[in-house]
């Protein structure tokens, strides 16, 4: 199958954990990977965003990264980039006239708009993911939400455009029907993840003197941090490892952490918060093994890569009930689920494991088969392929030429 995935700023080469760099970088990089190794003929559709980056990059076999002129080759906020999506779509469609993609999945509403303006004239069927959804970030950011005003409005009519929507979990599905999106054109395949790479028998990066509280992520408010860094004050024995955010050299600078360490200090446990910066996938699954729990309580979270990649490597996780963790993380199996921005809970839970290595053992146990087993690539990436071709198939296309399929 030919298949073109547009992500117009989370491109597969970025580097992680900056404000605009995270689950959506991660995932379209894994996607394209495991549908080019399955033999498929992928190309990924983003951005160009440095004057350096060639127009094509090759990303392993099968798939290739081109980068699209529109707006300036250089690094733009994600919530400025709509200005250029109409240029995008445009040299989207230029290309497809004479390259034409059997399919076409789209990432995030911007990536959407551009994929549909395009594909809708060449009748090629398009597959949506959202990511995020503009609804859910303004009911719990408000004024903080700095998404252009259109956005709700375009992924509303994006999931009536598009030929299937894939949500990465079931909340989303709801939030989709709330948008007065229909059922039948939503399906659910979350994300996946490489137990290749994340798996419970990395050598831990180091042991720890006292147990260790792992945070990872982009250094963004709604992750949550600060409700780990409230929770400390309750558990003296233990440290809160953070990596996310700018690269090492460049912590001081960032505006995130710097509040983050005021109110560290003011809770009084500055001493024991430690900032690594952003750490590279290499070194994640090590830095997860060295970690008595991986905490995640963000106030919502459309899938949380780092929840699944943290039960991957076998180490239990308190996560927020919010989003796709509500299914990912089975409650008192494979770590446990807490309210989002209730400190003092969390910090019973967290109590509670750190007493307990007999429990900590059994959710990592158990974290680590429920990855391998229902988020494994063998099964993502078929159940990705299978909403391709039906997609294909509805529209009476073949998948391997695109045109319509011969009567009889
Ligand atoms: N990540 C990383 N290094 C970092 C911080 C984050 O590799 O320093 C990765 C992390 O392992 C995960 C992704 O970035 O794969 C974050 O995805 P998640 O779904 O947890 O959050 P999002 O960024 O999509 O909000």
């Amino acid at each position: 199958m030919k298949i073109a995935m547009v992500s117009e700023h989370a491109s597969p080469l970025a580097a992680l954990g900056g404000v605009d760099a995270g689950g959506q970088n991660v995932h379209v990089a894994a996607l394209a990977r495991q549908l080019g190794e399955r033999g498929h003929d992928v190309t990924v559709y983003t951005r160009r965003d440095h004057p350096d980056l060639p127009e094509t990059v090759s990303f392993g076999p099968g798939v290739t990264v081109v980068a699209v002129p529109a707006g300036p080759a250089a690094p733009i906020a994600k919530d400025e980039i709509l200005p250029w999506i109409p240029r995008f779509g445009r040299w989207l469609h230029d290309r497809w006239l004479f390259d034409r993609p059997d399919v076409v999945h789209s990432h995030f509403w911007m990536s959407g708009l551009a994929a549909l303006d395009a594909a809708e004239r060449l009748g090629i069927p398009v597959v949506h993911t959202y990511h995020a959804l503009g609804s859910v970030k303004r009911r719990h950011q408000g004024l903080a939400d700095t998404s252009p005003r259109e956005r709700i409005e375009a992924e509303a009519a994006i999931g009536r455009r598009a030929d299937a929507i894939i949500a990465t979990c079931p909340d989303e599905v709801d939030e989709l029907i709330r948008m007065r999106i229909p059922r039948t054109t939503a399906q659910v395949v979350p994300c996946g993840v490489d137990s290749s790479v994340f798996h419970p028998h990395v050598e831990p990066l180091e042991r720890p003197e006292r147990p260790r509280l792992l945070s990872v992520g982009r250094l963004v408010p709604r992750k949550g941090i600060e409700t780990t860094i409230d929770a400390l004050r309750h558990l003296r024995d233990a440290e809160l490892v953070i990596a996310g955010g700018p690269p090492a050299a460049a912590l001081h600078h960032d505006p995130e952490i710097t509040r983050l360490r005021w109110l560290a200090a003011q809770a009084g446990v500055a001493d024991r918060v430690r900032f690594l910066g952003t750490v590279g996938r290499d070194r994640l699954p090590a830095l997860m093994r060295s970690a008595s729990v991986v905490v995640s309580v963000p106030w919502y979270e459309p899938f949380g890569l780092v929840t699944l990649e943290a039960m991957a490597c076998g180490v239990p996780v308190v996560a927020s009930a919010v989003g796709g963790q509500k299914e990912t993380v089975v409650n008192g199996v494979t770590g446990l689920l807490v309210p989002p921005r209730q400190p003092l809970v969390l910090a019973r839970a967290l109590r509670g494991l750190l007493d307990d290595p007999v429990r900590r053992a059994a959710y990592g146990f158990a974290g680590a088969d429920r990855a391998r087993v229902r988020y494994g690539w063998s099964r993502i990436a078929a159940e990705t392929l299978a909403a391709y071709e039906d997609v294909i198939s509805s529209r009476g296309l073949s998948p391997l030429d695109g045109r319509p399929r011969a009567a009889g």
